[in-house]
């Protein structure tokens, strides 16, 4: 059965770049001196106008540098008016904007230089030793190569060495050149998928406008000029990218950007901003509803507060209710592959708890069994499948991912859900091997590769657990050991399982460290062909624990 969305249908054949949209949409007739992005290191605020001069005049200093259209741009750097200008400069040039975490390490960096061949990389400048010598790895020197937020000798600054000063040296939107919107793509952001390695993600113009009008349509009070919000969850995923880096400069929001979180400074910047909204994750959820932070400030011009990227417990929505009780404690369910959020909790004044809401406009699903590829009865459990404008155009040079995420024009989620009689889904589980720590995305056996790479250590596997005190999914690792350290006593071989997970985390981003811990395991479950069975670990998990 094909879900459809409770809210109409769109029939929107925009055939805009994304430098088109913003010249032209304005709904709210936003004056160009409002303010739109602020952070907490510039002195100047970006304007709705301003915003859109810089990314022609950006545009222009970019293509000096040679950027030309179908050209890819990767960017390192954090929440920040820079980061805004760069993303829409890029789009004004019609070149493709890779938006890439700032806590890649060289071996992510060199293996995404190698999707998505960029011809320029803007970078913080802590990154740029990194940057430099994933270039040279991969023989791609004749990349260029910029910074954002601070100068570094003999490079070119974005923006200040890029954006001229001069309104005459400025580029026009770009234009499509007479072809689709579909077909252009104009960001790659950077997912696991529903399998191993990092994968790009490639958004056409009409993904992006899309997940903007779709938006928009089904949620007017969210997407519009009074919102104002504090965003602390990176704009290089599409939960920032199309919330305040599109969508929000779009319809003239106000963001303020915080280049890292703590529970203080979100707090008192949006109770200084007067809040209007949050988007949040559900480990901050938690820190808000427990924490005695929350209650130094005054947070009463909180209308909304949307919780999504990663599984979350009803209980920690409710925590969260009682706690701020005049605001609407919503949940969301996207995924970058659908351009963000397709499943929102709408019906603001009938919350479903615990369930991720319904289908925004312009988005079908189904309900699949994964093993026949048919439909799950009504009230069953099944893998979701969707299609609609904002399903991505494919992996960047990755035919064979593509192929298989896609299913007779659906997209396969790798989740499984249930959707009941009011029209709610509800995430029940995860058919992909990610692992989801506060939102961010962890591949099992990118981890694994690494850990059978040490010494002592013959077979890996490496499974999600849930950790209730933070509210969120943490890596945990089983590994199996050589002879010589299977057969040490207990106090020892803990003492080597320390060592690896040290050797292991010291090479891995922050967020993908081994926060579960490592235990050891001589025989890891497999399936007769030698696929690890991760699924069966947890119970192994708690086998341990009862034995203890
Ligand atoms: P990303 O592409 O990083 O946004 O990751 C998308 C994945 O995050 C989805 O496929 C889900 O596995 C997970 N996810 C996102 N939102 C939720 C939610 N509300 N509940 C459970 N899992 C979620």
């Amino acid at each position: 059965m094909v879900y459809q969305s409770p809210v109409f249908p769109i029939h929107d054949e925009t055939n805009l770049s994304i430098a088109q949209f913003m010249a032209r949409y304005n709904p709210d007739e936003v004056p160009a001196d409002k303010v739109v992005h602020t952070d907490t290191i510039s002195k100047q605020p970006i304007t709705y106008g301003g915003l859109r001069e810089q990314a022609a005049r950006g545009a222009w200093g970019l293509q000096k540098l040679g950027l030309r259209p179908g050209d890819v741009l990767l960017a390192l750097a954090s929440n920040c008016n820079d980061f805004v200008l760069l993303a829409h400069a890029t789009w004004w040039a019609g070149a493709v904007f890779a938006p890439l975490n700032t806590s890649a390490t060289l071996g992510d960096i060199s293996h995404v230089l190698q999707i998505v061949r960029p011809t320029h990389v803007a970078t913080i400048a802590p990154k740029l030793d990194l940057v430099q010598a994933a270039l040279t790895s991969t023989s791609m020197t004749k990349t260029k190569i910029m910074t954002v937020l601070s100068k570094v000798e003999n490079l070119p600054q974005f923006p200040c060495d890029i954006i001229s000063k001069s309104v005459a040296e400025s580029l026009p939107p770009y234009d499509l050149q007479g072809r689709s919107s579909r077909d252009v793509c104009s960001t790659i952001c950077f997912s696991s998928g529903t399998t191993g390695k990092i994968k790009g993600v490639q958004l056409s113009h009409y993904n992006l406008i899309m997940n903007t009008i779709t938006m928009r349509i089904s949620m007017p009070a969210r997407v519009n000029s009074t919102i104002r919000e504090v965003f602390f969850a990176p704009y290089c995923h599409i939960y920032g990218l199309t919330i305040v880096v599109l969508s929000g400069m779009s319809v003239g929001a106000l963001y303020c950007g915080l280049l890292a979180f703590d529970l203080e400074t979100f707090c008192r910047k949006s109770s200084e901003l007067k809040a209007t909204d949050l988007h949040i994750v559900p480990p901050i959820a938690l820190a808000l509803a427990v924490s005695p932070v929350t209650q130094k400030y005054d947070l009463a011009s909180l209308k909304r507060i949307v919780i999504s990227a990663a599984p979350l417990k009803k209980s920690v929505q409710l925590l969260l209710k009682k706690r701020l009780p005049h605001t609407r404690v919503c949940q969301g369910y996207g995924l970058s592959e659908a351009s963000g959020g397709i499943i929102h909790q709408i019906d603001e004044d009938d919350l479903a708890y615990g369930s991720v809401g319904k289908l925004v406009a312009g988005i079908e699903a189904r309900l699949v069994d994964p093993k026949t590829g048919s439909d799950v009865r009504a009230g069953q459990e099944g893998e979701l499948w969707v299609r609609g404008s904002t399903v991505m155009m494919g992996y960047a040079g990755d035919k064979a991912a593509t192929e298989q995420t896609f299913s007779g024009g659906w997209l396969r989620t790798g989740d499984i859900l249930k959707i009941d009689d009011r029209q709610n889904f509800w995430v029940t589980d995860r058919l992909k091997e990610m692992i989801k720590y506060k939102g961010f995305q962890i591949a099992p056996s990118e981890l694994e590769d690494l850990l059978i790479r040490h010494p002592d250590v013959i077979d890996a596997a490496v499974c999600a657990v849930y950790d209730d005190a933070q509210a969120t999914e943490v890596p945990l690792a089983y590994v199996s050991l050589n002879l010589e350290k299977t057969e040490m006593p207990d106090h020892e071989k803990q003492k080597v399982l320390e060592s690896i997970r040290t050797w292991t985390d010291n090479q891995l981003a922050g967020y993908k460290k081994l926060r579960g811990g490592v235990f050891h395991l001589q025989t890891l479950p497999k399936t007769p062909t030698g696929k690890i069975l991760r699924r069966l670990l947890p119970a192994k998990l708690k086998e341990r624990e009862a034995k203890l």
